[in-house]
């Protein structure tokens, strides 16, 4: 049988996921066999978790944070749309209002909830258009969702001014910032619990975090957000539980723990510091040859790049890949250097 080898992050040019932090790594396997499903079994792990979401209320601005390390952006946006839907369970035909440049994942929670999601334009500028957004929100509405560093562009949407909208019709508000959370606490961006009276944060340790896959990130301002998702567990000592999935990795939560522990905040603010410089030099590089560029607000750069050369640039094991309206998304993340996109751009100017 042949031997598989992963890929090496040499060429991944458009992942949100990245090489993790050598202790993260180290606590991922040191803890492989444990499942903080069961936390009462598993004490270690479930303090560990217990660590790592007071962490992520200090990343957020939260002081007494109630969540957990959820399997990744995914499951945090599912259960954050199932806590509203439990928790307002007076509307019958409940809808989430979203941008849309919302992560597909509200699609998924949709459906699997049976909600209605109204996707709204964007603006010019990629962010949520605040008067469609008004004008969707009705008495039916669960939930307004912002995206703070959205998967495409890189955008933070008016959270604060989504937050009112949300609460003047009696809703929630809940921030996507599964990729900006351990990006934005070095801007001055308003996107965290301390900029507007959010109710629930999704914030990904697997992606800007440097923690291994799974470890996602679920937060609610309230202990009844959490406590809308909690179910009985009649065969185990725990007697309930608030998570999606029963038995998981106990390695996403300690390496989540670790990489924390390591990196917030001094470690995370110099690679936010070195990402961004690298994303404005590499915007400048693509202007100067004459490419579209979206001026990169977080790390991420978006540009027009025709599709032969794209496709040539594919052809030489670039992984990078495009947006919804065609153009080519570089992520700026931990493993892409300058040396990378260096011999990326050669690459480009001789395909073109
Ligand atoms: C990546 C991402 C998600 C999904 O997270 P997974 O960990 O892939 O499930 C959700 N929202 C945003 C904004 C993302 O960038």
């Amino acid at each position: 049988m042949q031997r598989s080898v992963p890929q090496t992050f040499d060429r991944v040019l458009s992942s949100m996921c990245t090489e993790p932090h050598p202790a993260a790594r180290r606590a991922a396997e040191r803890y492989l066999a444990t499942n903080p499903g069961d936390p009462s079994t598993y004490t270690e792990v479930a303090a560990l978790e217990a660590d790592a979401v007071d962490t992520l209320g200090e990343i957020t601005s939260l002081a007494e944070p109630h969540g957990y390390v959820t399997s990744g952006g995914t499951e945090a946006n599912v259960q954050a749309v199932r806590a509203a839907r439990n928790r307002l369970r007076d509307r019958t035909n409940p809808n989430v209002v979203a941008p849309e440049s919302a992560h597909f994942s509200f699609n998924k929670a949709a459906d699997v909830l049976d909600v209605e999601l109204r996707l709204v334009p964007t603006d010019e500028d990629h962010r949520a258009d605040l008067s469609a957004v008004r004008a969707a929100v009705d008495e039916e509405t669960i939930l307004v969702v912002g995206v703070a560093g959205s998967t495409e562009f890189g955008r933070v949407d008016p959270v604060p001014e989504l937050a009112a909208i949300a609460h003047d019709a009696g809703a929630f508000c809940h921030v996507d910032a599964a990729w900006g959370g351990f990006l934005l606490p070095f801007t001055d961006h308003a996107w965290s619990f301390a900029h507007a009276p959010v109710d629930s944060l999704t914030v990904d340790p697997h992606k800007c975090g440097q923690a291994c896959i799974p470890a996602g990130g679920l937060l609610f301002r309230e202990r009844a957000g959490l406590d809308a998702l909690a179910v009985e567990t009649p065969y185990l000592e725990s007697t309930s539980q608030a998570t999606l999935t029963g038995t998981r990795s106990g390695a996403g939560v300690a390496s989540a723990a670790a990489a924390m522990d390591e990196l917030w905040p001094d470690g995370y603010r110099r690679e936010y510091d070195r990402a961004s410089a690298l994303a404005d030099w590499f915007a400048d590089e693509l202007r100067e040859r004459g490419f579209g560029v979206v001026d990169p607000e977080l790390p991420l750069v978006a540009a027009e790049v025709p599709e032969p050369a794209f496709d040539a640039l594919r052809e030489r094991e670039w992984r990078i890949s495009r947006t919804a309206s065609g153009l080519l998304r570089v992520v700026c993340m931990p493993h892409v250097t300058r040396g990378t996109l260096s011999s990326f751009l050669s690459d480009l100017d001789a395909v073109r």
